[in-house]
C-alpha cells in the first residue's frame, strides 16, 4: 500500500480503536480510566481532519523516495532501532522547542487547548505540527534507506502510541519493570496538565536525562498499579 494511503489510514484506525472500543464497556476499560471522558469539540474534529490531509501529503512525498522492497532481517532490525532512537530524540527536542514562547503562541497552543485529552486530541494540532512530527520520516528514509515495511512499522508505532498517550486509558499499568523505559498514557496525560514536563514520545529516557520528568509521574503510576494488582 502506498504511504499516501497508509499514513492517514493508520492514524484513522488508531483513533477509531481508542475512541470506540472503550465504549463497549466492561471492567477492563473501566479500571484503566485515567481521566473523565470529554465530548470532542468541533475544533478537535476540524484539526484532526487537517492532520489527515497533512499525513496524506507527507505520504505522497514519501512514496517518491526510492526504498528497498526488502532486506536482510538483522539489517532491518538495526535500522529500525537506529531510526527509533533518532526519531525519539528529534521528537523530544522539537517538542521542547514548540514550548518556547514564540512557537507555543504560533503553533503548539492549539494542541494544549485540550487539558483533558481524548483519542481525537492526539492529532488535533496546527498543520505545521503535523509536518514537524511526520515529514521527518522523509529525510530519515533517505538517510538510512530502510525497507518500506520498516518505515510502515515505525510510523504505525508512532501514530498508535500518540493516540494511546491521549486516549485516557492506561493499558500498561501492570508491573513489568523492563517496560518502564517506555512512556505510558499517564505520562503524556501529565504533559497536558503540567506543560513544562514529560516531552518524550517513546522513551522516558530524555526527560530523565534533561530533568523534565514530572515528579508526580512515578507516584501516579504506582497508584494505578496498586489499584490493578
Ligand atoms: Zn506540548
Ligand atoms: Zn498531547
Amino acid at each position: 500500500m502506498s504511504f499516501t494511503l497508509f499514513i492517514p489510514l493508520v492514524a484513522l484506525l488508531s483513533t477509531a480503536f481508542f475512541r470506540f472500543v472503550p465504549m463497549l464497556g466492561g471492567d477492563f476499560w473501566k479500571n484503566r480510566k485515567v481521566q473523565p471522558s470529554t465530548n470532542a469539540s468541533r475544533s478537535e474534529y476540524l484539526y484532526f481532519l487537517s492532520s489527515l490531509a497533512v499525513f496524506t501529503m507527507v505520504g505522497f512525498v514519501l512514496d517518491k523516495v526510492d526504498l528497498p522492497a526488502q532486506e536482510v532481517f538483522r539489517i532491518s532490525l538495526l535500522k529500525s532501532l537506529l531510526i527509533f532512537v533518532v526519531y525519539d530524540l528529534y521528537f523530544y527536542l522539537t517538542h521542547r522547542l514548540l514550548h518556547t514562547p514564540f512557537l507555543d503562541r504560533a503553533i503548539h497552543r492549539i494542541h494544549h487547548r485540550y487539558e483533558n485529552p481524548d483519542a481525537l486530541s492526539s492529532f488535533a494540532f496546527h498543520p505545521m505540527e503535523g509536518v514537524i512530527q511526520i515529514a521527518v520520516f522523509i529525510p530519515l528514509a533517505m538517510l538510512f534507506q530502510p525497507s518500506v515495511i520498516v518505515v510502515q512499522l515505525l510510523i504505525s508505532l508512532l501514530l498508535f502510541l500518540s493516540v494511546y498517550g491521549h486516549c485516557g486509558y492506561e493499558l500498561r499499568a501492570r508491573k513489568i519493570p523492563a517496560l518502564d523505559i517506555f512512556t505510558t498514557s499517564i505520562f503524556h496525560n501529565l504533559h497536558h496538565t503540567e506543560r513544562a514536563k514529560n516531552f518524550g514520545i517513546f522513551l522516558v529516557f530524555w526527560d530523565k536525562l534533561f530533568r523534565t520528568i514530572s515528579p508526580s509521574y512515578s507516584q501516579l503510576r504506582s497508584k494505578f498499579r496498586k489499584k490493578l494488582n
